[in-house]
């Protein structure tokens, strides 16, 4: 699916958002390292889409840790979908590889 028009807005809000969706849910380990916040990951995917960043696989894979993005579903204080607009954004970055 294509980026929606409001994907890159979501992004920025969520990449300076302090996370307020953390003490939401479980606080097992995995789900509280910084790197793969809902907001780290909304940076990453923003410095792809600009190219300050190379879609390599290491970029991948930090990308793919998707643990703390999904559990932030439901408890978003702006009400987004974040797991929906990474996944729309990475789509995104494929063609941005090639383009
Ligand atoms: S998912 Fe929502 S509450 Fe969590 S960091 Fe992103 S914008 Fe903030």
């Amino acid at each position: 699916m294509p980026l929606l028009p409001e994907d890159i807005a979501t992004l920025n809000t969520c990449a300076f958002c302090p996370n307020t969706c953390r003490p939401s849910y479980p606080a097992r380990a995995d789900l509280q390292i910084e790197a793969q916040t809902p907001s780290a990951l909304s940076l990453l995917t923003l410095a792809v889409l600009a190219r300050r960043v190379q879609r390599d696989s290491d970029t991948l894979h930090a990308l793919s840790r998707r643990d703390a993005a999904d559990a932030s579903r439901g408890h978003c204080t702006y009400g987004f979908d974040m797991p929906a607009v990474l996944t729309r954004a990475l789509d995104q970055t494929e063609d941005v590889s090639h383009g």
